[in-house]
């Protein structure tokens, strides 16, 4: 059984809120700031797991329900019944999907699976890319060998991946597999071969590398607060580092930063629907469906008002509906006198910015990767909506930039509430805090109480003003500033936090 399927509550007989069950990810985010209190949460049944023994050896599997979508929650629970005392062989899903992060993270080692083609070649890149965000140090197996080229050995010492067992390509091995045997079994030289590679792999000579990528997401409950000046004054402080402009609805970490963009790429984040009038009877029957009132009397389809559901198109008797991929946006590689930097813009009146900040972030951290960056800053979105929950998951800390108002009280508290939530340790300082020190007292006060650790206050100072306006952070502007000396304390304090010297695999645990 799986929880926090956030489902309609009482209260508001007039409206129809809709959940769609299947693509409800219980995430609790909905659950958690609606402010009445509306969503109420049910278990629901996502499939079986079964355990017996084979030969001695504990076997077990989960099969999910047919319809059900939500594979990672049953990935987690099989592997809670692993006895950590013993070794634990993990068949994972193929691709790089949610799935497949369920199955590898907190592995001890990862062995990747491919055969000499191109096909081979490209899905073992893909899945490199994910071991290392992981930083999960693996090995390679080539299967089938003497069909193909030899590019994938080539990419394997590129990349230092050592290949750990060639198994060439034998009809006979085929044959076997056929017929549901084992290799082992049946060509009894096999045993050897895959007992060495089974030393190999616990071998510490393979485990070197292991990578532990930090990521510090730098929120605060509103715009205006100084965040973006904040982030930018830590991008020249800190080392081996990838910035990511999480803030897609209003990014301006450029403006401080000024980056060379070296690579442009389209976010496609979602459908719009579009009447094509050569089918169309003008039945009427979308326009009675679309609940955005998108669809007008002409019977065209307003973009604006379209939120890209898809229901008209599903409902239209003539199947005149088309629902095209929208290009909601562009994201960017980008270099910046700091480091590289991931940003992205959203396009106006574009919806889906939560998806738009997950593929940065993600992007944020391939790049730091294959380049050998430990370290992500990102600059996250205001507030406490949908971007804010993207910009949060899997980090490793985040600080919130608070201001000593009343609404700087109530804001820090809400965040905090979502990275409780999300168990995700958080950070406070306190922006222009000489503005009202009763305020930064009571804020510090109620951020004690909330556990969340306050790292400094910083004093208000038009300092940071001149810097933004020349497009320079706070030490490049005033390198003996008092505001800047405070930013240098915050960040050696986060820095030291235990929290946020937390081993890799224990952030990794909200996939
Ligand atoms: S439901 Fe289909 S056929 Fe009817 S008005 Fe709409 S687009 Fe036209
Ligand atoms: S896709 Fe949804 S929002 Fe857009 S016109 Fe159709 S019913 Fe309305």
């Amino acid at each position: 059984m799986h929880g926090d399927l956030p489902v309609r509550g009482p209260g508001r007989p007039q409206k129809n809120v809709l959940v769609f069950e299947n693509l409800c990810h219980s995430c609790g985010g909905c659950f958690e700031i609606c402010p009445e209190n509306a969503v109420l949460e049910k278990e629901r049944s996502l499939g079986d797991i079964e355990h017996g023994t084979v030969n001695g050896i504990s076997f077990i599997h989960g099969r999910l329900s047919i319809g059900q979508v939500m594979v990672p929650p049953i990935i987690k629970k099989i592997r809670s019944y692993t006895d950590p005392n013993m070794i634990t062989l993990i068949d994972a899903p193929p691709g790089t999907s949610c799935p497949v992060i369920a199955a590898m993270n907190k592995a001890d080692f990862i062995l990747l699976v491919t055969e000499p083609t191109p096909f081979g070649l490209h899905d073992l890149k893909l899945a490199v890319e994910t071991v290392r965000i992981l930083g999960i140090p693996c090995g390679l197996v080539i299967n089938r060998v003497g069909i193909g080229n030899d590019a994938v050995n080539q990419y394997a010492k590129k990349e230092n991946i050592p290949v750990l067992m060639e198994i060439p390509f034998d009809k006979k091995i085929a044959q076997i597999y056929s017929r549901g045997e084992m290799i082992v079994d049946k060509m009894p030289e096999y045993k050897n071969k895959f007992l060495d590679l089974f030393k190999k792999d616990r071998d510490p000579r393979w485990k070197k590398g292991r990578q532990e990528m930090r990521e510090l997401v730098i929120l605060s409950g509103k715009g205006g607060t100084g965040k973006t000046s904040i982030t930018a004054a830590f991008a020249s402080l800190a080392e081996n580092m990838v910035l990511c402009d999480a803030d897609v609805d209003a990014a301006d970490l450029h403006l401080i930063l000024n980056p060379d963009f070296k690579e442009t790429m389209e976010f496609k984040g979602g459908h719009e629907a579009v009447i094509n009038p050569d089918l169309c009877t003008q039945c009427g029957r979308c326009m009675e469906v679309c609940r955005f009132g998108a669809v007008k009397d002409s019977f065209e389809i307003d973009p604006i008002d379209c939120e890209g559901c898809g229901v008209c198109v599903d409902l239209c008797p003539e199947k005149a509906i088309d629902f095209p991929q929208t290009v909601s946006g562009q994201w960017y590689i980008s270099g910046t006198r700091f480091g590289p930097m991931v940003h992205a813009r959203l396009g106006i009146a574009q919806e889906n910015s939560g998806k738009l900040v997950s593929l940065i972030r993600t992007e944020a951290k391939k790049l730091a990767a294959k380049n050998n960056r430990d370290l992500i800053l990102t600059d996250g979105p205001p507030g406490i909506g949908c971007p804010v929950i993207a910009s949060i998951g899997q980090a490793t800390a985040i600080l919130i930039v608070a201001e000593p108002t009343v609404s700087g009280l109530h804001d820090m508290e809400r965040v905090g509430r979502l990275a409780r939530h999300f168990n995700i340790p958080a950070m406070v300082c306190i922006n222009k805090y000489d503005l009202n020190p009763e305020q930064t007292e009571a804020i510090e006060a109620l951020a004690q109480k909330a556990g969340i650790t306050v790292v400094g206050r910083i004093t208000f100072d038009p300092a940071f003003t001149g810097a933004m306006i020349q497009a320079k952070t706070i030490f490049e502007f005033n390198h003996t500033s008092q505001a800047g000396k405070e930013v240098r304390q915050i960040w050696d304090r986060v820095l030291a936090l235990p929290a946020f010297n937390a081993p890799v695999t224990q952030i990794l645990n909200h996939i």
